[in-house]
């Protein structure tokens, strides 16, 4: 590797180590539950919500002892643009994973947040998920970071293709692939990555760039390593300063890009709500019964 990318590689890396090692101490549920209804009854809320919110519907959490990372880490953005290994080995995990992601749906969380929107108590909700599943609950005020799967990219010609299509070129190549290579769901990245051994790696057939054939192709998303885009950024802080408060459910925000804005809300001194989780969203904290926000008003379903 090129001395400047393997040090912005490097640096992607300890990034990624961050995440694993720098847990938050959740806020106590009744202080969390009080402090977070006395914010929505003001209003003019932003949501910033991370991996937590999601585990309930079985996206995997990259963090802690258990986490998915504890076991391999995600690919840096230098590894899909420079190290055509690292990515075919990428692309056959992906293309099993993948279906553990497309079978996850929203939960309560995500539910009750577009019920609050509706309720006219929220800017809009930011997220660093990459799971989609803001937009199929149907919150409308969205900006999601980090891209979404739903997607991929080729990093040769620019070209953009449904990850539905993509994947049904994939399963033409490799038609007995899935039945011989299949894989516990507990062992899916938030990002649809999978372990795999090197044999069954070596045996996928990866499909080339419609447009172009280059085999630099990369989901949609922004990696470890890899800036988010401007206009991204841009509409995040208009939302954090159009609010009067920030709430931060599922992060630690250990990634700095979901951090900033919570400096930003803090700058011009807005109040903050910083709950590495809502309690109740994930399946652990159960023995809390009360903890949802908004309480007994909320519906499950939005419907
Ligand atoms: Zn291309």
């Amino acid at each position: 590797m090129d001395p400047a990318v393997a040090h912005a590689h490097q640096s992607a890396l300890r990034s990624i180590s961050r995440v694993v090692t720098e847990i938050a101490t959740p806020t106590p549920p009744q202080q969390a539950l009080n402090a977070v209804a006395e914010q929505l009854r003001h209003g003019n809320v932003m949501v910033l919500t991370g991996a937590g919110v999601s585990t309930e519907s079985g996206v995997p959490d990259y963090r802690g002892p258990n986490g998915s990372l504890s076991r391999h880490r995600p690919m840096t953005y230098q590894e899909f643009l420079h190290d055509p290994q690292a990515s075919h080995r990428y692309w056959a995990r992906a293309f099993v994973g993948w279906r553990v992601m497309q079978a996850a749906h929203p939960n309560r969380t995500h539910y009750a947040l577009v019920e609050l929107e509706r309720a006219g108590l929220l800017t809009g909700v930011v997220t660093q998920n990459v799971d989609g599943l803001h937009e199929e609950a149907g919150q409308r005020n969205l900006i999601a970071l980090h891209g979404d799967m739903q997607h991929v990219v080729c990093l040769s010609c620019g070209y953009e293709e449904a990850r539905a299509d993509y994947d049904a070129r994939a399963a033409t190549a490799n038609p007995t692939y899935l039945q011989r290579w299949a894989v516990n769901k507990d062992d899916v990245n938030p990002d649809g990555d999978v372990a795999l051994s090197e044999e069954a790696v070596e045996e996928f057939v990866m499909p080339g760039c419609v447009r172009c054939g280059s085999q630099r192709l990369k989901p949609d998303v922004v990696y470890f390593g890899e800036p988010v885009p401007t206009y991204k950024k841009d509409a995040a802080y208009a939302m954090v300063n159009a609010a009067d408060s920030v709430l931060v459910a599922g992060s630690s925000l250990a990634v700095m890009s979901g951090f900033r804005f919570v400096l930003e809300a803090k700058k011009t001194g807005q109040a903050r709500g910083h709950h590495q989780r809502w309690p109740g969203t994930r399946r652990r904290s159960r023995r809390h019964p009360v903890a949802h926000p908004g309480g007994p008003g909320f519906r499950r379903d939005p419907g």
